[in-house]
């Protein structure tokens, strides 16, 4: 496979993206990678493998290039690209020992935390959550013993808190363990955390990185190779948490937009948090790109080129204003998930596990590539509802 991430030509991710790495078809010469469907590759006379395939399982055309991608916009050594961002979030933990130790951020995408109660034990971890947005508590539970994997979610969704990427890492290193970040909501356009530190990055693909709401997928990308990364894959291999051809085209074709997409998304979610910061019927914003937020310094350390098209509010009125105002849009539309080009709105509260957290008055934006003054004035008719 062609790939122009290993030129010398310094090219951008954006070029990268948007050539696919440069694919070519040596035998066609299409510019444009076909659809592959076939499990399996023929052997030779002498029962020899001409190419390096054997089965799908073992990797596809279209899965390598698709993690070729995703390694070159993390600045990853390699990436592995899994049938959900679900799957891709589990592997590390089932790479672990008993005996082993977590530390998780609380407070994030509700799967993981889920599992890691419902199926930690069995696995013999031991678990501890810190919520998010207490870095001393987080750095504190990591030094306290030694820990073999930390998880955290930068920014997280949907409380959008930011974590000290560099910080934790250290922290997570110096008691012996891997630092794993879901980046999902920051997308490699605005923050590779494995050149902050951490170890292994995390993303749901099903939500930005494919970023047109019609396929699952996952990827993990690691900053070097180790026996852990070695064994991540060896149980992907022998579980087979792996996405079909047509899917991994989709992902291909959908990533070659990414930065295009991502940076429009993020310019309307500025210019969205900003209105309804201004506005008289909003109690709260929470976007890393306002200068209100918390962690706004750090936040425009750790990022680049904007703040990710993700943010959550509190209309005034508690939960019932806050239902009310998701109720009278009529361009957002209301349905959870995010990352694809359609804004979305989403009542967290009422999908969440119970005694997640989440406030009942929080409304999710996931902000799409529409007019920012269609989705403004779709906002400003139902707030003024309230
Ligand atoms: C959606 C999401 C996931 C899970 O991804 P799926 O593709 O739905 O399995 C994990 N982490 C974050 C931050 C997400 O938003």
């Amino acid at each position: 496979m062609k790939d122009l991430s290993k030129s010398n030509l310094g090219l951008s991710p954006d070029t990268l993206a948007a050539q696919g790495l440069g694919w070519e078809d040596a035998e066609t010469g299409a510019v444009i990678p076909p659809v592959h469907l076939s499990t399996t590759f023929a052997r030779d006379d002498q029962y020899q493998l001409p190419t390096h395939r054997v089965y799908a399982r073992d990797g596809a055309a279209s899965l390598d290039q698709a993690e070729a991608m995703i390694s070159a916009f993390e600045q990853a050594q390699e990436a592995m690209v899994f049938a959900s961002g679900l799957a891709a979030c589990m592997a590390p933990f089932h790479a672990l020992q008993p005996g082993d130790r977590v530390v998780a951020q609380s407070g994030i995408y509700f799967g993981v935390p889920t599992w890691l109660d419902e199926f930690g034990d069995a696995q013999g971890l031991e678990v501890v959550f810190v919520p998010g947005g207490d870095e001393p508590a987080l750095l504190a539970a990591i030094a306290a013993a030694a820990t073999a994997l930390v998880w955290i979610e930068n920014p997280s969704n949907p409380l959008m808190d930011v974590t000290d990427i560099t910080a934790v890492a250290e922290a997570t290193h110096r008691a012996g363990g891997v630092l794993c970040v879901d980046s999902t909501t920051a997308t490699p356009v605005h923050c590779q955390p494995l050149t902050l530190g951490a170890d292994i990055v995390v993303h749901s693909a099903t939500k930005y990185l494919n970023g047109h709401s019609d396929l699952l997928a996952g990827a993990l990308a690691t900053r070097v190779q180790t026996d852990f990364w070695e064994r991540i894959r060896r149980h992907r291999y022998l579980t087979g948490p792996l996405s079909g051809g047509f899917d991994l085209h989709l992902l291909v074709r959908g990533m070659r937009t990414l930065y295009l997409r991502v940076e429009r998304q993020s310019a309307n979610a500025l210019a969205i948090a900003e209105f309804l910061e201004a506005h008289p019927k909003v109690a709260r914003v929470r976007y890393p790109g306002l200068p209100s937020h918390p962690r706004h310094a750090l936040a425009a350390r750790q990022m680049q080129r904007g703040f990710g098209g993700l943010l959550s509010f509190h209309p005034k009125g508690g939960r019932d204003g806050a239902l009310a105002a998701a109720n009278a849009l009529q361009v957002i539309i209301r349905a959870t998930s995010l990352g694809g080009v359609e804004s979305l709105v989403e009542h967290r509260h009422s999908v969440e596990p119970p005694g997640s957290g989440v406030p009942d008055d929080l409304l999710r934006l996931s902000v799409g590539i529409e007019s920012a003054e269609d989705l403004i004035a779709d906002l400003d008719r139902a707030l003024a509802q309230l």
